[in-house]
């Protein structure tokens, strides 16, 4: 009897041969096959008299093999097989390329049915590389027919009968992970119908009923996960941080936080004193002021006797923080260490034993901070900034430092609602909405490589005002070869140096660097001593230096919207006017109306939105990085009612049953669902 994970090869009808073909889509167990699901599906469904077949339509045709189908071979690598084909109403010249099996597997006087695009009018009326197969088969005509994402030797016919296979092996023995009272409440289909017809449905109206419930399905289970993860972290508890005077703290900063800072501030506030570890996010747009938000966090944990760390993705990203918090948390009588790989090694240990004793109050980090042989002697706050660049694993790794630690996490792109709601479905969130005020619009121009002399004139006059600039450059590689951040901003520096602005000081940053050497031209560049920054993407995230007014980005359609946003985001930091422009030669359309968001918007969220809708979530996200389940048939642009209505029937269903022990088949599919973090996220 096949269970879900049974190997394909077993299933009748597959073999092994064929489950060698399916392992190069991933495709192993039951389970896999049949939730593979089409990309599309190809409507063929539409029969014509070829009398009525008109110019362009794409139809199905029952006709009959006129004479011997002929084989001829233009030149090599091309070979043509022709046919004419006839009903009662006319005549179809039909025309295979490179098909020569067709001369003998197709015979005059049988009758076929062919679909394809017809061409032609009246007496000449033809078709290319139509599908064809015997009258009456229905297999491959006559119906909807799913279309699957594929790689080579593997056809869409070998992949659905397959899926037909997969689907008759495990009639009647699917689980249904959704309760049936849930099922009934919300109006959905039974599992089996559902698998059946997302693959071969007879219409619309199948398909649609199919989708819903398996998008249902997806969301539902998936909001169950987190809000499950959530309700056991509440039952948590954990000591309480005193509440703490931030008195000082404020007037010790050069500026007013902002309303929305505040808000957040007391947010955390409220949390670290509910005696329930902490779980927050923090979003807000680029430059919103989320490091002191993070500070004042820290202050409170380490005045009620804890320690905390900070970690960020970045050696750079990680000095800057250390070079800004440290001074500030100092002033008010707090220790604060840096910890990275690229430390040596007695200087690690100086950190390590601080951070044993307790004589270090703070660390500021990258993922060194989670490495082993680091130990803490009572870590209690643990803030992660930019979060989307670690996994979930990798937070819960820092908080297993501590005796459950709270946990805050700083976002570094904002990202739209309904995702955040998916993704970060355990955390509470924060919205920082709201920017210091004085920052001023950053004029944004998309242009192509012909307006060159003039944008290089422009950043001459920003210089020689005393601003600075960033040029961007992406990884470029020449076709097959292995793109080479190294080599196209080292390149692309010499050039500005040698050919355009030979009297400025142009520097040069890439993600090859040793981390020192980076750190070197990072701290040249903030003071004012390199003028111009050519640069990978390593400046991204989170780089500060307020005098900066310029970002040229080169070959601007290679990014996507949320990380031009936050390149462009390097700029306007500081009371000056600043400028972005994206340099492009591509003038697809598509292209084009991407940059046109970036031209037309600076907000961060808004971008975000319209990333999601241009490219996809799968794309907006790597999966891997956020280390969740990923998402196979919902669409969290579309389907925004169908997750608000899965989240309340996940919520509604753990109020009445905490534990899920009246569903065991949904129990079961939320352990395979969560096995890869089950163990960290607990
Ligand atoms: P992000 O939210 O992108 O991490 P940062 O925390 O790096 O933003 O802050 C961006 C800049 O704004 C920094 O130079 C910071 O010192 C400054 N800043 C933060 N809060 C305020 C404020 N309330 N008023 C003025 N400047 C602020
Ligand atoms: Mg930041």
């Amino acid at each position: 009897m096949a269970d879900l994970n049974t190997n394909v090869r077993y299933i009748k009808g597959i073999g092994e041969q064929r489950a060698k073909s399916l392992q190069k889509l991933r495709i192993a167990t039951l389970r896999d096959l049949i939730s593979y699901f089409p990309r599309a599906y190809d409507d063929r469904r539409s029969y014509k008299k070829i009398r009525d077949l008109t110019d362009g339509e794409s139809a199905c045709v029952e006709a009959m093999v006129a004479g011997p189908p002929t084989l001829s071979r233009i030149r090599a690598g091309l070979e043509l097989v022709k046919l004419r084909a006839v009903d009662d109403t006319g005549a179809l010249d039909v025309t295979f390329f490179n098909q020569a099996y067709r001369k003998d597997s197709l015979r005059a006087g049988e009758t076929y049915t062919f679909f394809g695009k017809a061409e032609g009018a009246l007496a000449k009326k033809s078709m290319s590389n139509p599908v064809v197969e015997q009258e009456g088969a229905r297999q491959l005509t006559g119906r909807i027919v799913p279309v699957y994402p594929l790689t080579a030797g593997i056809s869409q016919l070998m992949l659905a009968r397959a899926v037909e296979q997969g689907l008759a092996a495990c009639q009647g023995l699917l689980p249904d992970p959704l309760p049936d009272e849930v099922r009934r409440a919300h109006q959905l289909c039974r599992i089996g119908y559902a698998y059946e017809k997302i693959h071969f449905p007879a219409n619309d109206e199948e398909l649609a009923i199919a989708r819903r419930r398996l998008v249902f399905e997806e969301l539902f289970l998936l909001a169950l996960g987190l809000q499950r993860l959530r309700r056991r972290r509440d039952t948590l508890s954990c000591q309480p941080c005193r509440d703490t005077e931030l008195t000082d703290f404020y007037s010790s900063l050069p500026f007013p936080l902002t309303a929305a800072q505040r808000r957040a501030i007391e947010e955390i506030r409220a949390d670290l004193t509910a005696g329930r570890p902490m779980n927050r996010l923090v979003q807000g747009d680029v430059g919103s002021g989320k490091t002191m938000v993070a500070a004042a966090a820290i202050v409170c944990a380490v005045r009620s006797g804890k320690q905390a760390a900070m970690m960020a993705p970045t050696e750079i990203l990680a000095g800057q923080h250390c070079r800004g918090l440290s001074p500030l948390l100092e002033g008010l009588g707090i220790s604060c260490a840096l910890l990275t790989g690229a430390m040596t090694a007695k200087a690690k240990r100086a950190v390590l034993a601080g951070l044993a004793d307790g004589s270090v109050q703070v660390a500021i980090g990258t993922h060194a901070l989670i490495s082993e042989g680091v130990a803490y002697r009572d870590l209690g706050l643990v803030v992660t900034d930019e979060q989307h660049r670690f996994g979930v694993n990798q937070r819960s790794a820092l908080s297993a430092k501590g005796e459950r630690p709270h946990l805050l996490v700083m976002s570094a792109t904002p990202i739209p609602r309904t995702l955040a709601l998916m993704i970060y479905g355990d955390l509470d969130v924060s919205v920082i909405d709201e920017l210091p005020p004085g920052r001023q619009k950053i004029d944004t121009f998309a242009v192509t490589g012909a307006y060159r002399q003039r944008f290089y004139g422009f950043l001459a006059k920003e210089i020689a005002a005393g601003r600075q600039a960033y040029v961007i450059c992406s990884m470029v590689g020449e076709d097959g070869e292995i793109p080479d951040e190294r080599k196209a901003a080292v390149e692309h520096a010499k050039n500005l140096q040698e050919k355009v602005f030979p009297s400025l000081r142009v520097g040069c940053v890439h993600g090859r660097m040793k981390p020192k050497e980076k750190d070197a031209v990072m701290a040249a560049f903030a003071a004012g001593e390199i003028h111009i920054l050519v640069s990978t993407t390593v400046v991204e995230v989170g780089v500060d230096v307020p005098n900066a007014t310029v970002m040229v980005i080169e070959d601007a359609d290679r990014f996507g919207l949320s990380q031009l946003h936050q390149l462009r985001g390097r700029v306007g930091r500081g009371q000056h006017k600043s400028t972005c422009i994206l340099v492009s030669d591509n003038r697809s359309e598509e292209s084009r109306a991407r940059l046109k968001v970036m031209t037309q918007t600076g907000d961060g969220f808004q971008i975000a939105e319209e990333d999601l809708r241009l490219r996809g979530p799968g794309d907006f996200f790597g999966q891997r990085q956020h280390g969740l389940p990923s998402l196979k048939v919902a669409d969290l642009t579309c389907d925004v009612a169908l997750l608000k209505e899965a989240q309340q029937a996940a919520q509604a269903l753990l109020s009445q049953d905490p534990e899920l022990a009246g569903c065991p088949a949904t129990t079961q599919r939320l352990a395979e669902m969560f096995a890869a973090n089950e163990g960290a996220l607990n």
